[in-house]
């Protein structure tokens, strides 16, 4: 039996389409919580928000819509069942808040869009949701995610066995796509596509990898190697990075292009830098809106289908992108 109710292959391409080939992603949740005060120092992140701040959530959700965010990313990144179950909560406890990350992003883009259609003209597209399945390394809160190393116990059933309930959980609540996010080396990215295969998921998905060198998966692994798996995986509609530094972006473009045919993905970070063992950003190069602004139009000139933000990166930055973007991509003339 499938989940979702819906063959693979439409809602993805649908928006694209719409959106005049090349769509925006929104940016950081947690940044933006923080921003409004929330208090996410927490190994569940922004998670916590689940349970203490769900208007927080909704109301950092609009205000990516309002940016011009094609694609809602859930709150769900480092929402796990161990996890909530570490924090004292029941297997259904954990279960209904991944069902609520799913319901607020939902609901928030149907009043966004109830609003927004009514206004002739309006440049919105409706929404997408994303949910959200972070790597395994992000639920381990050990900074792996960056490093890709998950120690010698850990292997392909494993992984699968790590990542399937939430799956199973987020589809079920009526995400429109899935979005593996932060993947560091082949083997999560191949358990995460079988996962796919074995519990026969009808809505389309991504899966995206981080990078520490611009060059490889952290796990030092080729995308070659990585992409020939996914390549062969129908029911992963698209690839990418995520969180990884923007002037990364664009030969990890080229790159992936050579590699694949599927549309591709990349949702980079500000460009500061995290240090996943003393868990800070440490002071480096940050790159304004307006770099992003020029930086969007590269790269989906060189062949990016999904544009947007990971960690640290604002609705401004997701204003500046979709700006660039709907300039010189959307048909005015209809
Ligand atoms: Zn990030």
């Amino acid at each position: 039996m499938g989940y979702g109710g819906r063959r693979a292959g439409g809602v993805l391409e649908d928006l694209l389409e719409k959106a005049g080939g090349c769509a925006v992603i929104d940016g950081g949740f947690a940044t933006q919580l923080e921003k409004h005060g929330a208090s996410i120092n927490d190994p569940l992140w922004s998670a916590l928000c689940l349970i203490k701040d769900p208007a927080l959530i909704k109301l950092v959700h609009w205000e990516y819509l309002e940016a011009g965010a094609d694609v809602l990313v859930t709150s769900s990144y480092q929402a796990t069942i161990p996890g909530f179950l570490s924090r004292g909560l029941s297997i259904e406890e954990g279960e209904s808040l991944l069902e609520k990350s799913v319901k607020l992003a939902v609901e928030t883009r149907d009043r966004f869009w109830n609003n927004a259609k009514k206004v002739p003209e309006n440049s919105y597209n409706r929404a997408l949701v994303a949910a959200s399945i972070g790597s395994y390394g992000a639920y381990l809160a050990d900074g792996s995610e960056y490093s890709g190393y998950y120690g010698m116990d850990i292997d392909l059933a494993k992984l699968k066995d790590f990542h399937r309930r939430r799956l199973q959980v987020l589809v079920k609540a009526g995400a429109d796509i899935l979005a593996f996010e932060t993947i560091p080396n082949k083997l999560e990215a191949q358990a995460c596509a079988e996962l796919l295969e074995e519990e026969n998921v009808e809505i389309q998905s991504w899966i995206c990898f981080s990078s520490m060198d611009g060059e490889n998966a952290p796990s030092g692994e080729s995308f070659e190697e990585c992409l020939e798996i996914l390549n062969k995986a129908d029911r992963v509609s698209a690839v990418g990075i995520n969180c990884a530094p923007p002037h990364f972006m664009e030969s990890l473009i080229c790159k992936f292009k050579k590699l694949t045919d599927k549309p591709i993905a990349v949702y980079p970070n500000s460009g500061e830098v995290w240090d996943g063992r003393a868990k800070r950003w440490l002071p480096s190069q940050c790159f304004g809106d307006d770099k992003f602004e020029l930086y969007a139009t590269r790269w989906r000139d060189l062949g990016a289908k999904l544009i947007g933000g990971c960690c640290r990166t604002t609705p401004s930055t997701i204003q500046a992108i979709s700006k660039a973007l709907k300039k010189g991509g959307k048909v005015e003339n209809s």
